[in-house]
């Protein structure tokens, strides 16, 4: 083993370095097929008033509110698709519900005592011409394609998505599925990091294992760049003689980052290179490396992307556990959130080693306990990165 000679980065910091170093990507003309979680890179603006013409909301008789208490002449009929003069009936302030009225064969017997401006929306009620819909920066869900599609976008103008390389490093790893043999384990985090990768809008080219060797894993790390926006690996980035992977970004970009004030997650690194892609060297214990993918590596796809929030939300909850501090490192603690009393209140997923993936499965939060001696007492209030709200 040998001393790591880069500098222990405040976790903060070390965030806002990533950031800074990560370049948005270029937006490209998509079908509305294709658009559902993409992110606008376009603010959308209504061109027309919408409706477009008055319309009623039911079934019913388009009357002069005046007129009500007693039979009225039916003039016309309009349908859906099919309107009686365009809009309404001239002078028609209110519109009757089939369910209120008596109907004869071309008349209708209206009751007194309705109120002008019911039943019918205006032109202009839901969008109003030159109105801004979806800010750029929108993560495109069910109402922005809805309202896309009525603004009468066929195609829309999204940033395109990270293209990422991703592969695990090192000799004790075996595919998922085959047998370990002894001093072997097998694979896990390729599929965790899979999923997290997606799950923030990459597109994800998955690379198998590289070995713990400087040549091979070159050739691997080279070739698989080519293409892609970034490389994702885990494992390889402490400071054993096996660590090959940060000397090998050393020699193909520039290191960043190469130790953090983070439990867990102190070995990540972080390196810019040629043609503007980025490396993320995530540390191989399986809660470090999707630990610091939450910390670092989301934001920064969410940044290249073009969205306006690249942070989880941040909610303050109260600790329901007594929560130890590492000294001089921030502490991401994995919590399930329950409520009680009205309030969020953070229970620990049990042994926080950073080879316990239960930590995270089912977990909420992940608690920020900053560092010190002290720890946080039962009942702090402390800031929480929310992954999922409880049911
Ligand atoms: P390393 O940083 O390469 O020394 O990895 C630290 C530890 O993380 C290893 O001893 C393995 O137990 C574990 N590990 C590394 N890579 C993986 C992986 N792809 N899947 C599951 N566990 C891993
Ligand atoms: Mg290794």
């Amino acid at each position: 083993m040998q001393a790591s000679t880069y500098p222990l980065v405040d976790a903060a910091e070390a965030a806002e370095t990533v950031l800074a170093n990560t370049p948005l990507l270029p937006a490209e003309e998509v079908p509305l097929a294709g658009c559902p979680g993409r992110v606008l890179a376009e603010d959308l603006v209504s061109a027309a008033d919408l409706p477009g013409f008055a319309a009623s909301a039911v079934d019913g008789y388009a009357i002069r509110s005046a007129d009500g208490g007693g039979r009225l002449r039916v003039a016309g009929e309009s349908a859906a698709g099919r309107p009686f003069t365009g809009e309404l009936p001239s002078g028609a302030d209110t519109v009757v519900m089939v369910e209120d009225v008596e109907q004869g064969p071309d008349w209708v017997l209206v009751p007194d005592g309705f109120a002008a401006g019911r039943n019918y929306h205006e032109p202009g009620d839901d969008l109003r011409r030159g109105e801004l819909v979806v800010r750029r920066g929108t993560v495109l869900g069910a109402a922005e394609l809805g309202l896309a599609a009525s603004l009468g976008l066929p195609v829309l103008k999204v940033h395109r998505r990270p293209r990422v390389a991703l592969m695990s490093t090192g000799d004790e790893l075996v595919e998922v599925g085959q047998t370990p043999g002894p001093g072997q384990i097998t694979d896990s985090n390729r599929w965790a990091l899979l999923a997290a990768l997606r799950e923030a809008g990459a597109d994800v080219t998955l690379l198998g294992v590289a070995p713990d060797q400087p040549e091979p894993l070159r050739s691997l790390v080279t070739s698989a760049l080519h293409g892609h926006d970034a490389l994702v690996t885990s494992g390889g980035v402490s400071v054993g003689t096996h660590d090959l992977v940060k000397p090998l970004l050393e020699s193909l970009g520039r290191v960043h980052l190469g130790r953090v004030r983070l439990r867990p997650g102190k070995p990540f690194t972080f390196a810019t290179l040629p043609e503007g892609r980025l490396a993320f060297g995530l540390p191989g214990f399986p809660v470090s490396s999707l630990v610091t993918f939450e910390v670092f590596v989301r934001p920064a796809l969410r940044k290249m992307q073009g969205c306006a929030a690249v942070q989880r939300p941040v909610l303050r909850v109260r600790l329901g556990y007594e929560a130890r501090s590492s000294a001089d490192r921030t502490e991401y603690q994995r919590v399930m959130l329950v409520r009680e009393d009205g309030e969020l209140v953070a229970h620990t997923t049990g042994s926080q080693s950073s080879s316990r993936l239960l930590s995270l499965a089912g977990a909420h939060a992940l608690v920020r306990v900053p560092p010190g001696d002290g720890g946080l007492a039962a009942g702090s209030r402390v800031d929480a990165l929310i992954l999922a709200l409880p049911d």
